[in-house]
């Protein structure tokens, strides 16, 4: 989209319309460059660019579907649904948008923990096709190009916010089976991006958040990470505005990673004092954070939440990441319906996610409640061969993950998952 008052005092104003004294505004974060801590900014919501409105997906001439997965894992119902979807791509360029959004999707699943659960997530690339190459705002302010998703940097008068017609990403996001998080990747080499979290978002709009980044900048990346912080993990921002003064709630924060309490034994993440953190600080309680300077406090100096110079999540971060992960997501899968009673002498075979690194999945299987040690791990088998005979059995496949990235019980609750099936 165009932030129109911005672009009201420019000699071309491009696709816009007059701003009303009631112009709507949203929140959206913003990067001011790279390694530097994000902020908060407040922009009107305008209009969709002229044509655009009446304009649905258009679909690519001879460049093969429209959606295609990039990585399937699993049924939508159990899988997080990453779409990823291009701009100021031409129809030629497709590819390009292609190779692009796999060199994004790659960096930000180098960063745990979306290293280790990558194989919660389905991936699904969108083409979206632009009439002309490149997206507006790029080189100058004034630069103004016709995109399938209106992307446009110098969205409200500053350079690096590079916000995007949210209607357009909806429509085009709709094209996948299902989409949980859109990235938008803007075919550009200039550094900027964008985090809209739901309640920026159109009602209409299914998923939990929309993330724009540059195509060409090789630090873009860490938007995309920083805004999955948000939209899946419910992380809080770390970082705070000079002169914001004291935290003025009296109340807990509900984000995992902050808290009024300035001693560690009492924060939400006690249980992680002391740990020396991949951030490279030790966990404790350091003043600031969620935008206030005093009276609030995060679990580290440092991390992605705080300042895009940090890569990593805090364990705090990362113990939300996962929590956030197993409740869109389900490790334990199978083809074999839970829905109607299975034969005895039939197999349940089930599949597990592949996940690697901090995740450690133990199967198990259980004949009425009972446990069945000599089975733990098999994919699968048949209730007779559990010794289950006669009718009116329940057998029970139960996944959990050991991860010692967890350590509230409450999450590790979660991060389990059974599927049972009647044995007729
Ligand atoms: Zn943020």
């Amino acid at each position: 989209m165009l932030a129109v008052a911005a672009f009201a005092g420019l000699a071309n104003p491009g696709p816009a319309r007059a701003a009303s004294p009631a112009e709507r505004t949203r929140t959206v974060e913003y990067f001011p460059g790279p390694g530097a801590e994000p902020r908060q900014v407040t922009v009107p919501v305008a209009a969709p660019a002229a044509g655009s409105a009446a304009r649905g997906p258009l679909a690519p001439a001879g460049t093969g579907p429209q959606v295609r997965p990039l990585q399937h894992t699993g049924p939508v119902s159990g899988r997080l649904d990453l779409v990823v979807t291009g701009d100021g791509y031409t129809a030629d360029e497709q590819d390009e948008f292609a190779a692009d959004a796999e060199e994004k999707l790659d960096a930000v699943f180098g960063v745990e923990p979306y290293r280790s659960y990558r194989g919660l997530f389905n991936i699904w690339l969108v083409n979206a096709v632009s009439r002309v190459s490149g997206v507006s705002g790029d080189p100058t302010a004034d630069d103004v190009k016709d995109t399938a998703l209106g992307s446009s940097f110098f969205c409200d008068g500053l350079e690096r916010l590079l916000c995007v017609d949210t209607d357009a990403v909806t429509r085009y996001a709709a094209l996948a089976p299902d989409a949980d998080i859109v990235f938008v990747v803007a075919h550009s080499a200039k550094y900027g991006g964008a985090g809209y979290s739901a309640t920026d978002l159109p009602p209409a709009a299914p998923f939990h958040g929309v993330a724009t980044m540059s195509s060409g900048n090789e630090r873009s990346y860490l938007i995309g990470a920083h805004e999955l912080g948000h939209s899946i993990g419910g992380l809080a921002d770390e970082y705070q505005y000079p002169g914001y003064g004291a935290y003025p709630y009296a109340e807990e924060p509900a984000a995992a990673n902050l808290t009024l309490h300035r001693d560690p034994d009492r924060a939400k993440w006690h249980r992680w004092a002391g740990v020396q953190d991949p951030t490279g600080s030790v966990v404790g309680t350091y003043e600031g954070g969620g935008y206030y300077e005093t009276g609030i406090h995060r679990p580290t100096g440092t991390s992605l939440m705080r300042s895009l110079e940090s890569t990593e999540f805090n364990v705090v971060g990362r113990e939300a990441m996962i929590d956030g992960f197993y409740a869109d997501a389900d490790a334990l899968t199978s083809s074999v319906p839970t829905g109607r009673p299975v034969r005895a002498n039939r197999p349940i075979t089930v599949r597990l996610a592949p996940l690697t690194g901090l995740a450690d999945l133990r199967l198990t299987w259980y004949v009425d409640g009972r446990r069945i040690p000599w089975a733990a791990g098999a994919r699968s088998v048949t209730p007779h061969a559990l010794g289950v005979r006669g009718h009116d059995h329940r057998v029970t496949a139960t996944v959990t993950d050991r991860t010692t990235a967890l350590r509230d019980p409450a999450a590790r609750d979660r991060a389990a998952n059974s599927l049972t099936w009647a044995v007729r």
